[in-house]
């Protein structure tokens, strides 16, 4: 068959046949059927026998082989686990949390028994857990109260192919607690005497890709083990010209499947929220002008920021007559199978965070849409032939594809390793001395330790101070946690941890229409507050609590929609909000304490978060960073936008044409002078 577009292409490597579902009598013996015929599944009591036999292994496999839902279900069910719980890392949110219920339904147990899931801001998790899904953040940051992991006795360190920075961060520390709690001097040492195995750990690296050798390499050696998964071959078809609206020719891409080919799901890769947003508005409509005889379509999004099982109908079985549209970011790339799909639709698109580091020491990161790797590219195609032969349509070139690089940078390469740096700093280590499997530039470590050392996090010999402590017990980006502490000389926490919790949710509060601009503005015109986007922001929390109290759900909602807002990060921002208020209590920080309705005390506490992100007015208009040379605008969307403040605060800078500053509020000179004393002072 022709497509327009495109030209055909040698697919991937031919497998097994497919394997046909049988009629099961309850749900729960067809999941068991279902376990039971998982590539791995034939290899169970081999694989059992080597990580009994192996402290640390290195396992890899095809994605969709079963190695995240069934190595911890088989590790608990030979009772390699007696003495303490088996965790299981993730990169992102959304797979611990799916991945922890898909578990937990193959057990036939409810989600937070034995197997429950912890990710930031949400656990599901009792005395009773014995599998634990959780991302590496939160891993990471159990190291803090529990240097050794005392209380896993398994370790699973799953995607590690994608190097995330706490990834890294995790293997890095399991080599240490390996060497303690194995009681071996050395990993080398492996079998040798062991001094104190009372509580030994055993680490499973599990990877989709082939840096098996880097991984075994780290442990000194580590025995690797292959699951062979599934794979049918997938015609790949390149574009034979680039693409300049990738959206748009995905959204025609997939009409011409659903118009010519035979049933079977779509799996559509891009890089992001928005994208998937768009997207799924111009396909509904389209479908919805679609003959009534015609195959109706499903459309499912899924992106690391959604809330958990809000996803769960990808993973539903496709009606009949129905053919489901699943619109993912790379989360669908490794670390979740959806089962259905015989077409994929690659935008070769992809959102990286990439830190800018200033000469001047300075900072930030930032989120650029990119092309995706070679490897990705491949992954991407083969979650078309999971289940049978499949089609992967790429929306770029072959000679698009041949340029792309062949394996994404470690992300502790390329990010802001502030926060990290200080939760090392709090278990008493450093970036310089802990090993890595790749060391981070040093202009990214000399300014994180510069920002840190300005928060106030670090003293002059780079050693944490109790504000660098208190910062670290709150689960937010350093700069958020600073604002927090700062609040408390400002006797306006109350506040302040309002308007954090919205900044740390991942959804954004305001909804953007550039259709319904006027609208929009004039919606949203009670709220506005002449200080700028964060008593805003606190003028909307404060009227939805009000509405809260009057409206149910429904009215609830449809206040948020005629605002525009965003009601889902009105809800993680209340859920957030119940997290800090813990930590405060613990920290013996008064989170009642409240300025009432004066809006400076609670600008200057976020001003000593947003240290590095002052910028002043200059004569032409524009602004420049007092921290740094960039000079920038602010960003439209701001309350800001056409005033004249001599001195901004701003939560992010984001790149387009010019450098725009995002969440902005004006902040006196005179905070800027004492400021300024105070860092001269230290
Ligand atoms: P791997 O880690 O090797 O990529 P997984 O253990 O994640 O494989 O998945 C094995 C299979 O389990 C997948 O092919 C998928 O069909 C099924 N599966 C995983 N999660 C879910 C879920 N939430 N709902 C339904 N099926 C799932
Ligand atoms: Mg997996």
């Amino acid at each position: 068959k022709s497509l327009d577009g495109y030209s055909g292409s040698n697919g991937i490597e031919d497998g097994d046949r497919r394997v046909s579902a049988s009629p099961a009598s309850t749900k729960h013996s067809l999941l068991q059927e279902q376990r039971s015929k998982l590539p791995i599944a034939l290899g169970r009591e081999a694989l059992v026998q080597e990580f009994r036999e192996n402290d640390v292994t290195v396992l890899l496999g095809e994605t969709g082989s079963g190695k995240t839902t069934q190595v911890p279900q088989y590790l608990l069910e030979s009772g390699l686990a007696r003495n303490g719980m088996i965790a299981v890392t993730q990169p992102r949110k959304v797979a611990a949390t799916s991945l922890a219920a898909r578990v937990a339904a193959e057990q036939n147990v409810p989600l937070g028994s034995s197997i429950g899931y912890s990710v930031r801001f949400d656990e599901r998790c009792s005395s009773e857990t014995r599998i634990k899904y959780m991302t590496d953040g939160m891993i990471v940051r159990e190291l803090m109260s529990d240097p050794l992991l005392s209380k896993y006795s398994v370790v699973i360190v799953d995607e590690a192919h994608e190097r995330s920075l706490r990834t890294d961060l995790l293997i890095a520390n399991l080599k240490n607690i390996f060497q303690q709690r194995n009681g071996i001097s050395d990993v080398k040492g492996k079998g040798k005497g062991r001094a104190d195995g009372s509580n030994p750990l055993k680490i499973i690296i599990m990877s989709a890709t082939i840096d098996a050798e880097k991984f075994s390499q780290f442990f000194s050696g580590a025995r690797i083990l292959y699951v062979k998964g599934r794979q049918h071959p997938v015609k790949i078809y390149h574009s034979s010209h680039g693409q300049v609206d990738y959206v748009d020719a995905a959204m025609r891409t997939f009409f011409q499947i659903h118009t010519d080919s035979p049933a079977g799901d779509v799996l559509i890769f891009l890089p992001g929220q928005e994208d998937i947003e768009s997207l799924e508005k111009s396909i509904q409509l389209y479908a919805n002008q679609l003959p009534q005889d015609r195959m109706s379509v499903l459309i499912c999004p899924m992106y690391a920021s959604q809330a958990s099982g809000q996803n769960s109908k990808v993973f539903n079985p496709t009606p009949f007559n129905v053919r489901k549209c699943i619109l993912a970011t790379n989360i669908a790339e490794t670390s979740i199978t959806i089962p259905g799909v015989k077409y994929v639709i690659d935008t070769g698109k992809c959102k990286e965070k990439r830190f800018l580091a200033r000469n001047t020491g300075g900072g930030f990161d930032t989120l650029l849409t990119k092309d995706i790797t070679q490897s990705s590219a491949i992954q991407r195609a083969g979650r078309a032939g999971r289940e049978g032969a499949g089609h992967c349509f790429r929306l770029y070139t072959e000679e698009s594809f041949k340029m792309m690089t062949l394996s994404a940078e470690p992300e502790i390469m390329r990010c802001s390793l502030a926060a990290s740096l200080l939760q090392l700093k709090c278990i008493g280590q450093d970036l310089e001395s802990l090993e890595l499997m790749d060391q981070p530039a040093e202009e990214s470590m000399k300014s994180s330790l510069i920002v840190l050392f300005l928060l106030g996090a670090l003293d002059r010999s780079k050693e944490i101070t109790d504000v660098g402590r208190e910062m670290a017990a709150f689960p937010l980006e350093p700069v958020y946690s600073r604002a927090v502490i700062a609040s408390k000389e400002y006797g306006c926490t109350y506040q302040v941890l309002d308007i954090v919790s919205v900044l740390s949710a991942s959804s954004k509060l305001f909804v953007e229409s550039s259709e319904q601009r006027d609208a929009v503005s004039e919606a949203r015109k009670k709220f506005r507050h002449s200080s700028g986007d964060h008593i805003t922001i606190l003028n909307v929390i404060m009227a939805y609590r009000d509405i809260a109290k009057s409206e149910n759900k429904n009215g609830r909602r449809e206040w948020c929609r005629r605002h525009f807002l965003n009601e889902r990060a009105l809800l993680e921002a209340t859920d957030i909000r119940e997290q800090l208020m813990q930590t405060c209590r613990r920290l013996g920080i008064n989170d009642q304490a409240s300025c009432g309705d004066m809006d400076e005390p609670v600008i200057h506490s976020l001003g000593h978060g947003l240290a590095m992100n002052i910028a002043l007015l200059q004569p032409d208009g524009s602004y420049k960073q007092s921290f740094g040379q960039s000079i920038l605008k602010i960003h439209p969307s701001s309350t800001l936008c056409d005033k004249k403040s001599p001195v901004i605060i701003y939560d992010e800078l984001v790149y387009t044409n010019q450098i725009y500053a995002r969440g902005v509020s004006r902040i006196s000179k005179s905070f800027l002078v004492n400021f300024g004393a105070l860092r001269q002072h230290s």
